[in-house]
């Protein structure tokens, strides 16, 4: 009886508390924040919302109980961001990226910087704690973030530097596209994870660590990205200027290995993305299969009626319960063991998120050219289902660079997740399609 898709009475709970807060707290307010021009204020919109969600326990149910989390499983987690999602993807965003940041402090922190940083983050009285994940660079040469890991010393790769200077560390460099650093007012959220070079003489598997940068750190800016898709969750850069942190706000377990908190982060959110995905396509497609039962594009019956639409709807259904137990599965991995999913985690969010995409615009096609109007929803839910496979580490340059480089290993089980056996992730699994050799000089290797 262990495979069994019935949701337990807890998960139903999840799910329903879920679905109560995005359908009457978060729907009103995402038709009006989402067409707002300015991203500062379209976020800021959504601020009673998120304080809503905090004071529900969703803004920080994913961290243990132990500091004050909502202790949530995986899979509890997935089947609530599927409710937000169906509503509002940028909206769930902000909520995952409190994960991204807080997460490895626990994986990786001393006590005193858990309890330092997640209870201040679960016991917030005005509810508008915020935490920021910084991983990502701005595009450039050097530049961006999908070679992260490439084994070739500074300016390759990362390239916000922290140099140690006494009981500090100084970091200079920018960051492009992380969420929620900038905090409600654009000034900083309350505490933001980077991830830095703390050794510029090393490639990016051996010099890389997260450290912790508070709201309110001389010589750090913020500024908000204006992007096409997820209007409500803030996408910033920053730019740090000689800023000095405490040399105590270095994680210590992730001294020398920023690469691998980057991989298992990204899994880690792989299944959260992937049901994001599934949550998009189900509201476009029950959007879809009413517009479909509604009305009757000039003929005698409601289309769907006609072959093509019911076909075409019902290819849709399909992909969408696939993509949600893969969904299911991978995040049932995740919990299994101990936080770990870096190759479920990307073939999952991978799969996901290019799976329905087409889903959507499928559904466009079956509504016609009614679906282009503005006043409908469905420009809105390709607009968001694109952002997905670009996201969340690309799934070209970052996601299936993951897979690649875990099958390639030399002691790689192709059975392993189907037998639920762990897989560990190592350096030696990393850098892999980050050094290109071309023509001669390949042939001279
Ligand atoms: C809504 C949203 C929220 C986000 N939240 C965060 C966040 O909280 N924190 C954060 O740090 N970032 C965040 N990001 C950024 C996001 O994680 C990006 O996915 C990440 O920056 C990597 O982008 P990229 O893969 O396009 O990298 P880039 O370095 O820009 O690469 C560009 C492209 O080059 C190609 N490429 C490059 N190298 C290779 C290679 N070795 N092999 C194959 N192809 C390659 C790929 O086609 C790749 O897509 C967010 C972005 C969005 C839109």
């Amino acid at each position: 009886m262990a495979i069994d898709f019935t949701l337990s009475p807890e998960q139903k709970a999840v799910q329903t508390l879920a679905r109560d807060f995005a359908e009457n707290v978060l729907a009103p307010v995402v038709r009006d924040a989402d067409r707002e021009p300015d991203p500062l204020k379209a976020f800021q919109l959504t601020k009673p919302a998120y304080v809503e969600a905090y004071r529900r326990g969703i803004a920080f149910g994913m961290l243990p109980k132990e500091y004050g989390g909502g202790g949530l499983t995986n899979i509890e987690l997935i089947i609530a961001a599927e409710e937000i999602c169906a509503v509002d993807p940028g909206f769930a965003c902000t909520v995952l990226v409190n994960g991204l940041a807080l997460l490895p402090v626990w994986y990786w922190g001393t006590e005193d910087q858990k309890r330092r940083v997640m209870e201040a983050a679960t016991s917030d009285p005005s509810g508008e704690f915020i935490a920021g994940y910084a991983a990502s660079e701005p595009p450039g040469t050097p530049g961006g973030t999908a070679n992260f890991d490439a084994p070739l010393a500074h300016p390759v790769g990362i390239g916000v530097t922290a140099r140690r200077d006494g009981d500090e560390y100084v970091l200079n460099g920018r960051k492009y596209w992380p969420c929620n650093v900038g905090g409600w007012d654009g000034q900083g959220a309350n505490v933001n994870l980077v991830v830095v070079r703390t050794d510029p003489d090393r490639g990016g598997t051996e010099g890389l660590s997260a450290v912790l940068v508070e709201r309110g750190t001389p010589g750090v800016t913020y500024s908000i990205i204006d992007s096409f898709g997820h209007r409500l969750t803030p996408n910033s850069e920053i730019v740090f200027t000689d800023a000095r942190i405490p040399a105590d706000n270095l994680i210590e377990g992730t001294h020398g290995h920023g690469d691998l908190l980057i991989n298992r982060n990204f899994a880690w959110s792989g299944p959260v993305a992937g049901i994001a995905a599934v949550g998009v396509a189900r509201a476009a497609y029950e959007a879809a299969l009413d517009w479909a039962k509604t009305y009757t594009a000039g003929s005698p019956q409601p289309m769907i009626h006609f072959q093509n639409v019911g076909y075409v709807l019902g290819d849709v259904a399909a992909r969408i319960e696939a993509c949600r137990y893969f969904c299911y599965k991978a995040a049932h991995y995740i919990d299994e063991h101990d936080y770990h999913g870096e190759l479920i985690g990307a073939m999952n969010k991978t799969y996901c998120t290019e799976t329905l995409f087409d889903s959507v615009y499928k559904c466009m096609q079956v509504v016609g050219v009614n679906s282009a109007d503005r006043k409908h929803m469905f420009e809105k839910y390709l607009r968001e289902a694109a952002i997905f496979p670009i996201y969340d580490g690309g799934n070209f340059g970052m996601q299936r660079r993951r897979v690649h480089g875990v099958l390639a290993s030399p002691g790689f089980n192709p059975r392993a997740l189907m037998d639920n056996e762990f897989v560990e992730f190592t350096k030696e699994m990393e850098t892999i399609g980050t050094v290109v050799h071309r023509g001669e000089e390949a042939l001279l290797r």
